[in-house]
């Protein structure tokens, strides 16, 4: 828990994030910024990055990670 003055939230909210930012990789960066879209006929999955129909499978070829309901 950080406590901070209300006048000072948005600064230490700021910092927090860059501070964030900074401690990841590329890769977790990259991974952070995915978007999965579940409606599409082609999607690539975030943990192995291995491309499959949602539509005709709920669970990654590559790894097993559940994407679809
Ligand atoms: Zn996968």
């Amino acid at each position: 828990m950080l406590a901070v003055a209300s006048q000072n939230l948005i600064w230490a909210q700021r910092f927090l994030e860059m501070e964030r930012l900074q401690n990841l990789s590329e890769e977790d960066r990259a991974a952070e910024a995915k978007v999965v879209d579940l409606d599409s006929t082609e999607v690539e999955c975030p943990a192995c990055q291995a491309a499959f129909n949602p539509a005709d499978q709920p669970t990654c070829p590559g790894c097993g990670l559940r994407l679809a309901p």
